[in-house]
């Protein structure tokens, strides 16, 4: 099982923290930081195998003993997942031990490096937000009071913590602050921005940093991407591999369609228009939205990057480039800031569930508006 050794440009981290379990200096709870396809999870797998593992050859797990074998088959009695779920129908607690088999089919055929959007296409969620509940909670409780089965370290896996709701972060505090004997907790977040302060203040932090643009080129290169769209697979996946991957795999043609005619249309202050393509992005539905929203944000920043001359720091592709230059010229300090500021606001109003047409609507008139201001 090759694909779950892979802490790709990671060695040193895993190095660090395998060091530290061995003097007895590693911290009880840690919340490793920074996009999922950073590889915090590669790293938490690797760890747990070192410490599961029952020839001591060092630095690194052996992978032959029974051990590391579980290890192997996801099958290991004393690691535990913890991840965003929905409520399956006709259950009445959300539980990441039903989607186990998801989960670990995910592990196996795509290996470590996989996001929340990658994880949600897999447990086909549609619009449905999974989350950490209360119920779960009570679960990891329960497991940890057991007796670790090789009577060694038990290793919880929290991944996706941001996703936990207040009342599961809430019952957790107690056994993250003083975990039984031999218990690891590994939190996963993208950031702090969303976990609660009791939660921090009982970590210890410890950032992932960006995969390196070497590593994210041979990573590529070892999947059978094609040569020719590794370069910019990599230069917009900004060291995150889940996202390398996607934008090495993905077409992103049609949101580029869809930027260029909206842009045009906002330009041309035609209303009518506007209001016909509030309700085609009304259509596409709220992850989808947060997509374009997310991509239109990036085209932006590219203008602004390009006006300053910094030609060489532009992140696109070359279909891009071309239109982007045209545009450019509109998107300047005296409006930048703020067009920014809305495509943020209008991010988050599609979160918190706003209507999709009013949303687009709105950000139109705006858009409308900052095009046309003077620099
Ligand atoms: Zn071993």
């Amino acid at each position: 099982m090759e694909a779950l050794r892979e802490a790709i440009g990671q060695e040193a981290l895993v190095a660090r923290l395998a060091e530290r379990a061995d003097t007895g200096t590693l911290a009880h709870a840690m919340l490793f930081t920074g996009a999922p396809g950073r590889g915090g999870l590669a790293l938490a797998l690797a760890l747990a195998r070192r410490l599961h593992c029952t020839s001591k050859a060092q630095p690194e797990a052996c992978g032959s003993c029974p051990s590391c074998q579980q290890h192997d088959q996801l099958q290991h009695p004393d690691l535990h997942f913890t991840f965003p779920v929905i409520k399956p129908p006709g259950k009445d607690k959300a539980l990441s031990s039903d989607q186990l088999g998801t989960w670990r089919s995910m592990l196996r055929e795509v290996g470590p490096h996989f996001d929340m959007t990658d994880l949600r296409d897999r447990m086909a969620l549609g619009n449905k937000q999974p989350f950490i509940s209360v119920h779960e909670a009570a679960d990891v409780l329960r497991r940890l009071s057991l007796t670790a089965h090789a009577g060694g370290w038990k290793v919880q896996v929290i991944w996706g913590a941001q996703s936990m709701r207040t009342d599961t972060a809430n019952k957790l505090l107690k056994v993250i602050e003083e975990p039984p004997a031999k218990t690891l907790f590994i939190l996963l977040a993208d950031s702090t921005e969303n976990i609660l302060a009791t939660i921090l203040s009982r970590t210890q932090i410890v950032p992932i940093p960006p995969v390196a643009v070497e590593d994210a080129t041979s990573w590529l290169e070892g999947l059978g991407v094609a040569g020719d769209r590794i370069e910019d697979a990599v230069a917009l996946g900004e060291g995150d591999l889940a996202r390398c991957r996607r934008m090495a795999m993905e077409d992103t043609a049609g949101e580029f369609a869809m930027f260029v005619d909206w842009m045009r249309t906002c330009f041309a202050r035609d209303g009518r228009k506007a209001a016909a393509l509030a309700d085609g992005f009304h259509d596409l539905g709220r992850e989808d939205q947060k997509q374009f929203l997310a991509y239109a944000l990036h085209m932006v920043r590219q203008c602004i990057v390009g006006n300053y001359g910094a030609a060489v720091a532009v992140r696109l592709r070359a279909s891009e480039r071309g239109f982007a230059e045209k545009f450019a010229p509109y998107i300047h300090h005296g409006n930048v800031v703020d067009m920014q500021m809305e495509l943020e606001k209008a991010a988050r109003d599609v979160t918190g569930n706003v209507y999709g047409r009013t949303v687009f609507l709105d950000l139109s008139m705006r858009m409308m508006e900052l095009l046309h201001r003077p620099r």
